[in-house]
């Protein structure tokens, strides 16, 4: 048996998760953390999450919800997240990371404490979304410099970060295909008479509205024709079933950073 604690417990993933632990085998929910002055701390996690009352209140304290705890998945914000990995060194405990919007020092703090516990860190835990950046790889790296690479992605009215960590993710992967770094050609901005598109970069766009679960496309575009690319999210529960997923093959590991591609067996 793996012993999981959830952290945002109360938050839209949260809830899916405590879900997706309560209909895996091999798996218990064993704590569950909320920030401090949330409205439904001290209540049943089972029964916030709407899978039926487990007995496990909702706390404000990490290092509670950790005592019986294998694993630590955490989907809240970087700040956050980077202090619940320490907890989780200090702790000996194993992470999986759901959370997006990590500034390139905010991963290298992950990628230091990853030295000591395993943690997954994936701005995506669909099975979808991982054979795409496989795909994604091959694709881009086949037509090279002669095709234009864009990206759109689309997510609903309360996302804080953009562009998503999924298309950041697609646009690192097309990019070092081709031998480009990411940071130096992406371009998330076009206005006015800004001129032509240049031969290197990578355009980023984001859309935001509604209720969007989550859509991202890449388009290889070239003379007289097109590939695009494409992933729709529809629900919230394939990255609950991806993030419980990795917690389970987490277990087994030592310590390291590991991301969906190693739990999935795809690299
Ligand atoms: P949300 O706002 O609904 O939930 C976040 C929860 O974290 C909230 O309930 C909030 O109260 C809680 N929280 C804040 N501070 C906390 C603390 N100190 N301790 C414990 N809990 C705390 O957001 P969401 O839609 O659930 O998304 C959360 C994160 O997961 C975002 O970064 C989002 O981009 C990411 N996400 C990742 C994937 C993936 O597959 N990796 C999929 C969907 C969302």
């Amino acid at each position: 048996m793996i012993n999981i604690a959830v952290t945002g417990a109360a938050g839209r993933m949260g809830g899916r998760i405590i879900t997706a632990i309560h209909e895996a085998e091999g798996l218990e929910l064993a704590g569950a953390v909320e920030r401090e002055g949330h409205g439904l701390i001290g209540q049943d996690a089972g029964s916030v999450a709407g899978c039926g009352a487990n007995g496990i209140k909702i706390s404000a304290s990490l290092e509670e919800a950790l005592k019986d705890a294998d694993v630590l998945i955490d989907f809240t914000f970087p700040e956050v997240t980077l202090a619940n990995i320490a907890v989780c060194a200090e702790l000996g405990k194993s992470i999986v990371i759901g959370s997006t919007g990590f500034t390139p020092e905010q991963r290298a703090e992950v990628e230091k404490l990853a030295k000591q516990i395993p943690v997954v860190l994936a701005p995506n835990m669909s099975v979808g979304v991982n054979l795409c950046f496989k795909i994604l790889k091959d694709v881009a790296a086949t037509l090279g410099n002669d095709f234009d690479m864009e990206i759109v992605e689309l997510h609903h009215n309360k996302k804080k970060d953009s562009p998503s960590g999924t298309a950041v993710r697609m646009g690192e992967i097309v990019a070092d295909a081709v031998g480009r770094d990411y940071n130096q050609v992406a371009n998330y901005h076009r206005q006015g008479m800004c001129g032509e598109r240049s031969k290197a970069e990578i355009g980023m766009q984001t859309v935001r509205g509604g209720d969007i679960v989550g859509e991202h496309t890449v388009y290889f575009i070239g003379m007289g024709e097109r590939i695009e690319i494409s992933h729709r999210a529809m629900s919230r529960d394939m990255f609950a079933r991806g993030a419980v997923r990795a917690a389970g093959w987490l277990g087994k590991q030592g310590a390291g950073l590991y991301d969906m591609q190693d739990v999935l067996g795809l690299k």
